[in-house]
């Protein structure tokens, strides 16, 4: 894949200045060398530290000059200068007779709020991903993890860490669901006793007051998937006792699971624990699934319209691929035949009782997603990756439910595709919506893996051109909105997510004209083109296309505040 790269002589630039403005100071570089001569180019840094009192003080670190602003508020793009200082938009104007340390000329392009990816798996704990570089080529400044159920109760040991290791891009947390019932109940399917309830709402309280935004769950998933509502209810108004805070939902059913409620039970489950409990909510990369749902958006969309109408808070972030990515198990296997560990799984193949019948439900299940050709293994493992699931079974000269039970054994699990899942046009129809979000729903490969899922490199400029550039389902300024604004908006960022004077300078100046995702199925190991410059936090991640390596980006620690305090 591409990545790493040297940007030494970037690096020292940005670090240099971060340096600097931090400390409320400026600086200077000059650079030299011997171009052509050297790979490692020489570096003369003179640098100028001068205070507010000094000498030489600009009016600005850095301007951007003569761009077309999309503010992120959705209204009409106007041209203007974007003066930054100490991290900051400090003024818009014309600010062509003001000097700045840096002067970016951005005539024809974009410039945007960094973007705001609502549902991310970006590997922020990962040395190998903790630099984001999949999500600023996309103009991604600040990615919401923690979701499907899946981010930690220890929230506060999880900012500290990427405040101690560095971010390349702002990251923020839920509190999940999943993780919390796994710690107290194993993968019992079950309900919990009062004791575990109690436990379980301790840990929603811990990873709250650590600085998580809300509660995400994963019903969809193990162990979620055996909760009632009412379980995750009872958790939810832990969170709610913060002002504000949100109910993240995966699904317990998006359309395609087997013996599931269905996707309109299942939307109407989502805004009931929000309704209940009190808190907003956002419905995760929010889709129907599988072909019985084509042409079905409009249902969910409406009962999302009729919650809103009642006043309970409902939005909506999505992602504009056809397939999904998730687990081998959780899109194989019936409900019943998920509950323990991979031992209590492996036992029902083998079981007398239950050997045929699971055997037989595999292939319903997977029917339900297209069949076997339409689930294409993406594990790291590079022993299964790169294959669908009939190819392997093909290849192996064993069963479809033999080769799901060959990997369970080897491998535990396989993170897999679900091809053509998602009807194109029903995302069409949702990218309508005024309460839609984006997001890349994407996990960051790591180095050994040969296939993943591209919406993780190009899931923003691939909305923009399918839908606003190309397409004409919206506006460019609305697209824009449903990157930053609306989501900063939701997630109460309230400093982020516009271009706007007094906010913080996280700020995209992007070629609309060359904007566009690279990566695809077949070839998914490219960076998005068309954006020119990145600053977050008033520092830049990526100049002149170039990434600078700087890891620019803070932990976000939840705004709301406790009712009872
Ligand atoms: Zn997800």
């Amino acid at each position: 894949m591409e990545g790493g790269g040297d940007f030494s002589v970037n690096a020292i630039r940005g670090s240099l200045r971060e340096a600097a403005m931090r400390r409320g100071t400026r600086v200077l570089l000059f650079e030299g060398g011997e171009p052509g001569r050297s790979r490692r180019p020489c570096l003369v840094a003179l640098v100028l530290l001068v205070s507010a009192s000094g000498c030489y003080a600009p009016d600005f670190d850095v301007v951007i000059v003569g761009g077309t602003i999309y503010d992120g508020s959705g209204g009409e793009p106007y041209v203007a200068d974007v003066g930054i200082s100490h991290g900051m938009i400090e003024e818009i104007g014309d600010l062509a007779a003001r000097t700045a340390f840096e002067t970016v000329d951005a005539s024809g392009l974009a410039v945007t709020p960094g973007f705001i990816d609502a549902h991310s798996h970006a590997e922020m704990d990962e040395s190998w991903g903790s630099h984001g570089q999949e999500f600023l080529t996309q103009g991604i400044t600040t990615v919401v993890l923690g979701l499907d159920g899946g981010g930690p109760f220890r929230v506060a040991e999880r900012l500290d860490a990427w405040d101690r290791n560095g971010l390349g891009v702002n990251a923020m947390t839920f509190v999940g669901h999943n993780a919390i019932r796994r710690e107290v109940m194993g993968l019992d399917a079950r309900a919990p006793t009062d004791e575990e309830l109690d436990r379980m709402k301790a840990l929603v309280r811990q990873g709250m007051e650590g600085g998580a935004f809300g509660l995400s769950t994963g019903l969809f998933y193990t162990p979620g998937t055996f909760s009632e509502t009412e379980e995750v209810i009872e958790l939810a108004k832990v969170a709610a006792e913060w002002d504000n805070a949100i109910y993240d939902t995966h699904d317990r059913d998006l359309g395609a699971t087997f013996q599931g409620v269905g996707y309109d039970a299942s939307v109407a489950e989502g805004i009931r624990i929000g309704e209940e409990s009190g808190l907003r909510v956002i419905f995760s990369h929010f889709n129907p699934q599988g072909a019985n749902n084509y042409g079905r958006a409009n249902v969910g969309a409406q009962m999302i319209e009729d919650a809103r109408a009642r006043g309970v808070e409902v939005w909506a972030a999505q992602h504009p691929y056809t397939a999904t990515q998730s687990n081998l198990r959780s899109y194989a296997l019936p409900r019943w035949a998920s509950g323990g560990g991979t031992d209590a799984v492996l036992a029902r193949f083998e079981h007398p009782d239950t050997g045929s019948i699971l055997r037989t439900q595999i292939m319903e299940s997977l029917a339900m997603r297209g069949g076997p050709e339409k689930i294409m293994i993406v594990d790291e493992d590079p022993d299964l990756n790169g294959r669908t699931l009939a190819e392997r079974a093909t290849e192996w000269e064993i069963s479809v439910p033999d080769a799901v039970q060959r990997i369970i054994e080897s491998n535990g699990n396989a993170s897999v595709m679900n091809l053509e899942l998602y009807d194109i046009d029903n995302t069409r129809y949702l990218a309508r919506m005024d309460w839609m979000m984006t997001c890349t729903d994407g996990r960051t490969p790591s180095d050994g893996q040969a296939v993943t899922h591209p919406r993780v490199y190009g899931a923003f400029p691939r909305k923009l051109r399918q839908f606003a550039i190309e397409g004409d389902d919206i506006a460019i300024p609305f697209a824009i909105r449903s990157f930053s604004g609306l989501a900063a908006d939701f997630f109460g960022l309230d400093d982020r997510g516009y271009v706007e004077e007094g906010r913080i300078a996280d700020v995209a100046v992007i070629d609309l004209e060359t904007y566009r995702d690279v990566s695809t199925m077949e070839d998914p190991h490219h960076f998005s083109e068309g954006v020119v410059h990145v600053l977050i936090n008033g520092v830049f991640a990526i100049h002149d296309e170039e990434r600078t390596g700087v890891m620019g980006g803070k932990a976000l620690r939840a705004p709301w505040t406790h009712s009872e305090r």
